[in-house]
């Protein structure tokens, strides 16, 4: 029996902009037929785009026509200009995808692509897991919980949970207001446990997929430990611009550490003297996001995402 990833068929909507790839055009991949359908995202950030992509690819694998009991549909690369550039937004227009729901036929790149995506990629659709995660530069462990997608979230294999902004404009805002069940997973990136937080992702995807029907109720994932909440997230940058030295390896993504932890250094690009430090801000804080590699910076870039473990 032919894998899932082999049954998908693709078909390509032009998003009316020539690439380094060739003509951009959005892929959808989708397999089955009926209710439920479950659309799959990753890429919405183009930096992200190859981590969550190949966790999909891991999880139809993992599946076989005989599995599914009703629609799939993935789009694992959901915002090729921006992938291509490795950048967050696509060079072209600098918009965030994420914030340009429902998008505009008319308008530009970004805004053609939220149009087809609010379109296309939503069209009989009932779940949305949304895909971010670690990229090419940093690695995270946490999933978001939307009004109604709490279950959904709770599928994940992620050490921390934390309640999402309610924002009509990124995707899983935008459907959630369509009536739709909604789920972002941010978890894996770029570090020696790529491969790891892939196949964690795909777990999650797999009992996210049982959970809402799917596929069927026989297949039994692992079980999971439920994350813990955590509250009053807040995200940590450099006030100048240097050379970034990490004090946390990719290991401790996930983990607790305690008040005034030193997590890693700004250094001045030449005399590597100390500009600033990045310590944990909490007694119990929970290392949302964190960069595992030496990287050069910009003054405000996003090098720390930390929480407070809340109390339950
Ligand atoms: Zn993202």
């Amino acid at each position: 029996m032919a894998t899932l990833a082999e049954s998908l068929t693709w078909r390509g909507i032009p998003i009316g902009v020539t690439s380094a790839w060739g003509e951009a055009e959005l892929l959808l991949g989708e397999v089955g037929a009926g209710s439920p359908g479950v659309l799959i995202t990753a890429g919405i950030h183009g930096d992200e785009g190859p981590w969550g992509g190949w966790a999909v690819k891991k999880l139809l694998e993992r599946l076989d026509l005989n599995d599914i009991r009703g629609f799939i549909r993935v789009a694992p690369m959901t915002n090729p200009l921006a992938m291509q550039a490795d950048t967050r937004n696509a060079p072209v227009d600098q918009l965030d995808l994420n914030r340009a729901f429902p998008g505009d036929a008319n308008g530009s790149y970004t805004e053609r692509l939220a149009h087809i995506l609010a379109e296309a990629a939503l069209e009989n659709i009932d779940y949305v897991i949304d895909l971010h995660g670690g990229g090419s530069w940093c690695v995270n462990a946490f999933v978001f919980e939307m009004e109604g997608g709490r279950e959904l979230s709770l599928c994940f294999p992620a050490p921390f949970i934390i309640k999402a902004p309610a924002r009509d404009v990124s995707l899983t805002g935008y459907a959630r207001s369509l009536g739709k069940t909604v789920a972002a997973v941010e978890m894996g990136g770029r570090s020696e446990n790529e491969a790891l937080w892939a196949e964690r992702i795909a777990d999650g995807l797999l009992r996210a997929l049982r959970q809402v029907g799917v596929v069927g109720a026989e297949l039994t994932p692992p079980s999971v430990e439920p994350p813990r909440a955590v509250s009053d997230s807040i995200v940590l940058r450099p006030k100048r611009g240097g050379i970034f030295v990490p004090s946390v390896s990719a290991e401790r993504i996930g983990t607790l550490v305690e008040k005034d932890r030193l997590l890693g250094q700004m250094l001045h690009p030449a005399t590597y003297a100390v500009l600033e430090e990045f310590r944990a801000p909490f007694d119990e804080t929970a290392l949302l996001l964190l960069r595992p590699f030496m990287a050069q910076l910009e003054a405000g870039a996003m090098t720390y995402v930390v929480g407070r473990l809340a109390r339950e």
